[in-house]
């Protein structure tokens, strides 16, 4: 029998079905996240009850400063860090992500200028650092092999003695790729630089232990693990030193000024909680769903890759390829009949360039247009896999029927 799985309540799509009749099926997990109930619940009190501002010095400034530091203890608790002091609360990964390059850079001016990236990070990463070069940083992109592993060798070449920092995605969020962190960070070390790692698309899908991992800095989002939108952390090592991007009153450690938002960062908490003590179990079920949509398409529709790497992959995604047709008409398909997909990065969907991680891997770029993604998440049923099953073959022997691509005698 299927076993009961209480955080696995389906949301209400109802409100939905007005524009889409059909069923409809969210397997984009990936371009965000429905809110776990219990965060919700727990950041409730936070929004009127217990509002005091944690800076205050009378007694309404108490609470709030109890509940920030709980939930700063169940972000490191999450990700294995020593001392919760180690977790800097900010708006979400973009700016973790600016935080960790450019603070690692700006505070080390003085000891070199390089900063290695990978060539499928995401698009905050590479826009940071182009950012950066206009401050006199110079940057590297190393390469990956066809699956999306970095080439360590080359990685290893490119390191030189004014080499500050290397960044590398914890595992790609378009093809699910999870890198082998443990190598890469010894090598960062051997050469006497930092590792900062996006932890985004990992988080919360797969154990992550930035002390056994060695990690430096690591980047978080409160929603990838169902918690509020606006909200993420970055983990920095203690005695890692960076300089702060944003001035202000002095707040997270003069690392992090503004008023603090004490219900997002209590949501964060919560859900960190949860995913410490639920994940194994979401993701082992989420996996099963994921290999048996991977499994029947490759079986049963000729002319389909799976992009990323086969096992090295995180559980819930699943990239494919198909000749002769293009993923946003694949998407747009299976959209009419309420199935919502993507075909690479949301942030650069409606740009509808081929994406850079799958030319990374060696794809032409016809090839990356054919590609789509599905992302599955804790609220997804074995009832939706089954319907993707049904529909997706169908929406794609009808675009090749109709393709100018597609060979006569496979039409
Ligand atoms: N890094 C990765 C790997 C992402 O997928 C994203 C987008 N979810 C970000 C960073 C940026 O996140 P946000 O837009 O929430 O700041």
């Amino acid at each position: 029998m299927e076993e009961k799985n209480d955080s696995c309540k389906v949301p209400d799509l109802e409100s939905l079905k007005e524009k889409k009749p059909t069923r409809l099926v969210f397997m984009d997990y990936v371009s965000g996240k429905p809110v776990d109930e219990r965060v919700l619940e727990a950041m409730q009190p936070y929004h009127r009850e217990i509002f005091g501002n944690p800076s205050s010095l009378h007694i309404f400034g108490d609470p709030p400063v109890e509940a920030m530091e709980d939930a700063r203890k169940k972000v490191a608790d999450l990700i294995g860090a020593k001392d919760p002091k180690e977790i800097v609360f900010t708006s979400g990964a973009t700016e973790s992500n600016n935080l960790a390059l450019k603070g690692v850079a700006f505070r080390n001016q003085s000891k070199g200028n390089h900063i290695i990236i990978s060539a499928i990070e995401h698009i905050s990463i590479i826009n940071i650092v182009k950012y950066l070069e206009k401050f006199g940083f110079k940057t590297t992109q190393v390469g990956v092999d066809k699956y999306g592993i970095v080439e360590f060798d080359k990685l290893e070449k490119q390191i030189k003695p004014e080499t500050l920092l290397i960044s590398i995605n914890y595992a790609n969020n378009e093809i699910g790729t999870i890198e082998p962190v443990k190598e890469i960070s010894k090598m960062a070390h051997d050469h006497n630089v930092l590792l900062h790692m996006d932890a985004v698309a990992a988080e919360g899908q797969i154990p992550i232990d930035v002390q056994k991992d060695g990690i430096d800095l690591l980047t978080l989002s409160s929603n990838d693990i169902y918690g509020p939108r606006g909200m993420g952390a970055l983990y920095i090592k203690t005695g890692t030193m960076i300089e702060p991007i944003i001035q202000g009153g002095g707040q997270e450690r003069g690392l992090r000024s503004g008023t603090e938002d004490i219900p997002s960062m209590v949501g964060m908490g919560k859900a960190a909680e949860i995913a410490k003590k639920e994940m194994k179990k979401d993701s082992a079920r989420i996996q099963k769903m994921r290999d048996r949509i991977i499994n029947t398409v490759l079986d049963t529709i000729d002319r389909s890759y799976l992009d990323g790497h086969p096992t090295q992959r995180l559980p819930n995604n699943a990239h494919f390829r198909f000749d002769y047709i293009e993923g946003e008409a694949i998407l747009l398909g299976l959209n009419m009949r309420g199935i919502a997909v993507s075909t690479g990065s949301a942030c650069a969907a409606k740009r509808l360039e081929a994406s850079h991680v799958l030319l990374a891997t060696g794809l032409l770029k016809e090839e990356a247009h054919g590609s789509l993604e599905l992302t599955l998440g804790k609220y997804n049923t074995e009832e939706d896999v089954d319907y993707v099953l049904e529909v997706l073959p169908q929406v794609i022997d009808r675009l090749r029927k109709l393709s100018p691509l597609t060979p006569k005698n496979e039409k």
